[in-house]
C-alpha cells in the first residue's frame, strides 16, 4: 500500500486521449503532482461503452428526474453511468482526493449546463456531472476540485492541504510518526 496521498483523477487530464472530440489536454498540475501522489485515472465516459471520438452527451432534467443522454443517438446513458460511478467508487480502498475535468457533463463538479431539452442552446440551471455527483455523495468529506479551479493558487492550495491531511502528514492530529516522515509528499511547495 503506498503512503503517498492517493488521488482520482479524470484520465483526459494528461493520461489518455479520450475526450469526445479527441482532443489531448496537458495540465501543470497533474505533471507537478505525479511524484508526489499515487493516481488513479478514471474516464467514466469510455467505462460505459463510449468510443473516442464520440458524439456529445449532455444532461437534461426530465420529468422522471436528471438524465445523460447523447443527442445524435438519441441513447439515455444514466442507468449505465449511475452504476458505473457509484460501482468504481465503492471499490477504493482509499481515496484522499478528487481531480476532475471541468464543464463534462461526466466529470464536472459544478456549473455543468442542465438542459430541459437536448435540443435547446440555454441552460435551465447548472450542477455537478454525473459522475462528480456520485464522488460528493459517497465521499463528501473528501476534498475535490476541477483543473480550471485549481489555477487559483489560494484554492489550489487549501485542496492540497486538505489532501495531504488526509494521509496524516504534519499538522494533523494522526500525523506521521518521526520514524516515517520520508512518506510525506512534497506537495506543499507546489502551492507557492
Ligand atoms: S471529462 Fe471525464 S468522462 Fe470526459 S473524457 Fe475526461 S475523464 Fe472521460
Amino acid at each position: 500500500m503506498t503512503c503517498k496521498p492517493i488521488i482520482v483523477v479524470s484520465r483526459c487530464l494528461g493520461f489518455a486521449v479520450c475526450r469526445w472530440n479527441g482532443a489531448a489536454i496537458e495540465n501543470r498540475l497533474v505533471k507537478d503532482l505525479a511524484n508526489s501522489v499515487e493516481f488513479i485515472t478514471v474516464c467514466p465516459e469510455c467505462e460505459i461503452g463510449l468510443g473516442v471520438p464520440r458524439p456529445p452527451i449532455l444532461m437534461v432534467q426530465k420529468d422522471s428526474g436528471l438524465a445523460l443522454v447523447q443527442p445524435a443517438t438519441g441513447v439515455d446513458l444514466t442507468g449505465r453511468m449511475v452504476a458505473f460511478s457509484y460501482n468504481f467508487l465503492d471499490s477504493l480502498d482509499r481515496v484522499d482526493g478528487f481531480l476532475l475535468k471541468r464543464k463534462s457533463p461526466s466529470c464536472g463538479v459544478a456549473n455543468v449546463p442542465i438542459f430541459a431539452d437536448p435540443d435547446d442552446e440555454q441552460p435551465i440551471e447548472k450542477g455537478p456531472g454525473f459522475f462528480a455527483r456520485a464522488v460528493l455523495e459517497r465521499f463528501p468529506d473528501i476534498p475535490i476540485e476541477d483543473e480550471s479551479c485549481l489555477e487559483d493558487l489560494s484554492r489550489r492550495e487549501k485542496w492540497l492541504t486538505a489532501v495531504a491531511k488526509g494521509r496524516g502528514i504534519p499538522g494533523t492530529q494522526s500525523g506521521f510518526s518521526e520514524g516515517n516522515r520520508d512518506c510525506a509528499p512534497g506537495i506543499y511547495g507546489l502551492a507557492e
